[in-house]
């Protein structure tokens, strides 16, 4: 069963304007008529009227300014420009209702600066009544949990890091879990990641057992030096990050299934000798194989190969070098890029107690 139609307006990691990061997406059973949720805004509408001559059946036969105008809010997982680039270009010709700004607030504080009257008008505020202004400020907290930011669609936000500067040392990215309600079935879609989000956090990450796909990042090919990531994955980097997220989902479907063991087996239990109950709880820890098989990994944001080091596109390059890594490891993920032009379906995946816990 399909949950979501994500269209990708732009996967790439810069430097050209014409493929930033931008995805489109609604649920499978409705309409892009009936409202549209934007996933960062790097490339805006003239990349989207650009795809849309090329492919005019991509939303509809809608024209790019109509879907503009259907927009009702933008994720945006922080504030540098290839993820708000086409947000800060569009704000003073969007049409249709009043667009919620989703972000961390000190994202949203950031891009207050850019809409300050100096770089670009004041058409935001962060008053809902102030239809005046096209966007509405609408921060995320990262403890709140899930918020509804849609119909049938909730998100919760996780923080990641993105790098550090001189002017204000850790500089923080988010990750969303975004949640299809109807079937429970969610994706993951991370903003920018430095190396050692995950795998060094010491917090867990509460993954869901109906997490299906996974996007992120993967900014430089292998054997990029650590010096020179910038506050991005490679393809090594990427699989550690991975690795960390099938800790998680081991200790997620564990959790689950002792949960449920516990339900059929509450009275027996009750009265089973200490020993043996604590054999019981322990008997789903072991780390199983393929931990992360059924779920779909999209790497994104790819910096361009401007000196053509390599005879195909870089994303497929950078694709096949995490494949192989994930297959290394034993972590059973399929591999797939996400790139400009496509039309994703995310699909829920069976949960996990049916799945390879040997
Ligand atoms: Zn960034
Ligand atoms: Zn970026």
């Amino acid at each position: 069963m399909s949950t979501f139609d994500l269209i990708v307006v732009g996967s790439g990691g810069g430097p050209y304007e014409t493929n930033l990061s931008s995805y489109l997406f609604k649920p499978c059973d409705a309409s892009w008529k009936d409202g549209i949720i934007a996933l960062e805004a790097g490339s805006g509408i003239g990349t989207l009227h650009q795809l849309m001559s090329r492919d005019p059946a991509l939303f509809d036969k809608l024209s790019a300014h109509e879907v503009y105008s259907l927009i009702r809010c933008f994720i945006i997982s922080h504030a540098h420009l290839d993820h708000v680039n086409g947000l800060v270009l569009s704000a003073g010709s969007l049409q249709g209702p009043r667009k919620r700004v989703c972000a961390p607030l000190h994202t949203l504080k950031t891009l207050e600066t850019v809409f300050a009257d100096r770089i670009w008008p004041n058409l935001a505020s962060w008053d809902a009544d102030d239809a005046a202004y096209k966007l509405l400020y609408d921060p995320f907290k990262f403890d709140e949990g899930y918020r509804t930011i849609f119909p049938d669609v909730s998100a919760r936000a996780m923080p990641v890091l993105h790098g550090k500067n001189d002017t204000i040392g850790d500089y923080e990215s988010s990750a969303f879990f975004i949640r299809h309600d109807p079937s429970g079935q969610e994706f993951l879609f991370f903003g920018d990641v430095s190396p050692d989000s995950l795998s060094s956090t010491p917090q867990t990450i509460a993954i869901p057992a109906t997490l299906s796909s996974v996007f992120i990042e993967c900014s430089w090919p292998s054997g990029r030096p650590d010096e020179q990531l910038y506050g991005h994955l490679s393809p090594e980097h990427l699989v550690d990050e991975l690795a960390a997220l099938a800790a998680e989902v081991v200790a997620a479907r564990a959790a689950k299934s002792r949960a449920e063991r516990e339900r059929e087996h509450g009275d027996e239990d009750d009265v089973l000798p200490k020993k043996k109950r604590r054999r019981r709880r322990n008997r789903s820890v072991d780390p199983p194989s393929a931990p992360l098989a059924g779920l779909r990994v999209y790497v994104m944001h790819c910096k361009e190969d401007l000196e053509q080091r390599h005879s195909r596109p870089i994303y497929h390059v950078i694709r096949d070098q995490v494949a192989a890594l994930v297959q290394a490891k034993g972590l059973g993920a399929e591999v797939l890029s996400a790139e400009q032009g496509m039309t994703i379906s995310t699909r829920s995946r069976p949960p996990f107690k049916n799945r390879t816990l040997r």
